[in-house]
């Protein structure tokens, strides 16, 4: 069931702006102010005609900028049936709450057309994605200093590189054009690390969960994140990255997988690159040989697990099954997919929610990298990696002929030799300072959530922390 079912759920939308003044209402900001930054400054409606197959079809697209606090906006383009005007600018809101709490310097907005992408070949989606980008950059709804769209559901990189050639072609002079998107292909301006960045800070933000034994116990649990049984729905991007890292590097067990053709059970772990290669090659999970397999894929998220991964759609968690719902601890990866009501519900029971602008916002502070290294022209680390290599050699065989001259007898072992030589590339540095993005949001929202005695949840906590830094930008310009 999704929200829309339930006629007692409120819209995404409204679900975003009752988590908001919950929040608010802890603070001491102006009405007016308060108001400013609720509400969604515009939203463009464009419906326009592709002739594909014989026939003009009508497509139609949204780009909603809600708050221009700073500039360029931030926000992806989703491809899906299902969107709509509520459902853009409930992810534009969350896009402004997200940059602020991870100090990305971006106002927030979103995008949608109206498109099942698996409906259209290649040529046909790249006709459609181009003339949508024309529409988007005739009114500088993409532009490298006003609005930078990034990948979303049902888009990535090659979407990317399609609007980013697009806006060369409309701007010829601009010679900051290439940063007028973000996640492009890494050949085409794009920057290591980036596909797996929104997964990679799901695995940051838990990594950094388990750090505090306070916060674990808050949640019902212990002990590290090796063993912790993991049930995720969706393995597209976000979804499978975040699986893969955490079973692979952290021994976290994906116990479920839930998909659009059902869901994967097997408490022994599943092999999530195996499901991935299953579903590429046979277009979904069914028939996967290694787990039980149930068709109605939702109940799932009703399963006994330690840690819930909605990585789907928004409102999935709501309030036909929040009450069912077993998992102690749930980490957002997707927007919204605990709808206000059911957060209250699961508040209540004790379950600890990571929300959403904080855990997958791992893809808007990589984005933020890759618009800087475009507008910086350069890659990251091409200036410091040999210096840094030179300056560390220099100790390894100051090491070595202290050892030697001495008779130490000192070895230093080769696989910390090779580590310790190695000069940071940009994907290193890309980790390194999403790790400390990840770290440091985490730490800003546990720090409000453990000092006041009216902040209840990590949600909360964020908006707070984020509603703040917008408010102070808002000041600072005079509002
Ligand atoms: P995606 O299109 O790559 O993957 C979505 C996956 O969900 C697909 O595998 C799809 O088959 C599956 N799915 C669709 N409907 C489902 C259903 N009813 N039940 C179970 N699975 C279903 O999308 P994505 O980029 O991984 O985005 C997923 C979520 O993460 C969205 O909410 C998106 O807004 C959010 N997000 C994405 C990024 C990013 O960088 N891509 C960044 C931040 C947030």
């Amino acid at each position: 069931m999704t929200a829309h079912d339930n006629i007692k759920e409120p819209s995404f939308r409204e679900s975003v702006d009752m988590m908001f003044n919950r929040a608010v209402a802890l603070m001491d900001l102006s009405p007016g102010l308060e108001e400013k930054i609720r509400v969604c400054n515009a939203t463009y409606t464009v419906r326009f005609g592709v002739r594909l197959r014989g026939a003009i079809h009508t497509f139609t697209g949204y780009r909603s900028v809600h708050s221009e606090h700073m500039e360029p906006v931030k926000g992806g383009i989703r491809y899906a049936l299902a969107v709509n005007q509520d459902e853009v600018e409930a992810l534009a809101a969350l896009m402004t709450y997200k940059c602020a709490l991870v100090e990305a310097p971006f106002g927030g907005s979103k995008g949608g057309l109206c498109i099942d992408p698996r409906d259209w070949d290649e040529h046909e989606l790249e006709q459609i994605t181009r003339r949508f980008a024309y529409e988007l950059i005739k009114r500088d709804l993409i532009n490298p200093a006003q609005n930078v769209p990034a990948p979303d559901m049902g888009t990535g990189e090659r979407e990317m590189a399609w609007m980013a050639d697009q806006y060369k072609r409309m701007q010829t002079t601009d010679i900051n054009g290439a940063a007028c998107v973000t996640g492009k292909p890494p050949n085409a301006g794009g920057i290591a690390g980036r596909v797996e960045a929104t997964g990679r800070g799901v695995q940051y933000a838990l990594q950094e969960f388990f750090r505090y034994p306070e916060d674990v116990a808050a949640a019902n649990l212990s002990g590290k994140l090796k063993g912790k049984r993991i049930i995720v729905q969706g393995l597209g991007n976000v979804g499978y990255h975040a699986a893969k890292f955490l079973s692979e590097e952290d021994g976290a067990l994906i116990t479920g997988i839930i998909e659009r053709d059902g869901a994967l059970h097997n408490e022994a772990g599943i092999d999530v690159d195996a499901v991935r290669a299953w579903i590429v090659k046979h277009g979904g999970i069914t028939g996967y040989p290694d787990a039980s397999h149930q068709a109605e894929g939702a109940a799932l998220l009703e399963a006994d697990c330690d840690i819930l991964i909605p990585a789907a759609l928004e409102g999935v968690i709501n309030l036909g099954n929040a009450d069912r719902i077993k998992a102690p601890l749930i980490i957002e990866a997707a927007n919204g997919p605990v709808t206000a009501g059911a957060d209250d519900i699961l508040r209540d029971k004790g379950c600890v929610i990571i929300p959403d602008m904080y855990a997958n916002a791992g893809g808007v502070t990589v984005s933020y990298f890759e618009w800087v290294k475009n507008l910086s022209h350069i890659r990251f680390g091409r200036m410091q990696r040999r210096a840094e290599e030179s300056r560390h050699q220099l100790v390894v065989d100051e090491l070595e002929r202290l050892s030697a001259d001495k008779n130490l007898g000192w070895e230093i072992s080769p696989d910390f030799k090779e580590r310790y030589l190695r000069g940071a590339g940009e994907l290193e540095l890309v980790r390194s300072g999403l790790d400390d993005t990840m770290r440091a949001a985490y730490q800003a929202m546990r720090e409000v959530w453990h000092s006041r005695d009216d902040v209840k949840d990590l949600r909360t906590a964020a908006y707070l922390v984020s509603i703040r830094k917008v408010a102070d930008s808002y000041r600072a310009k005079g509002l």
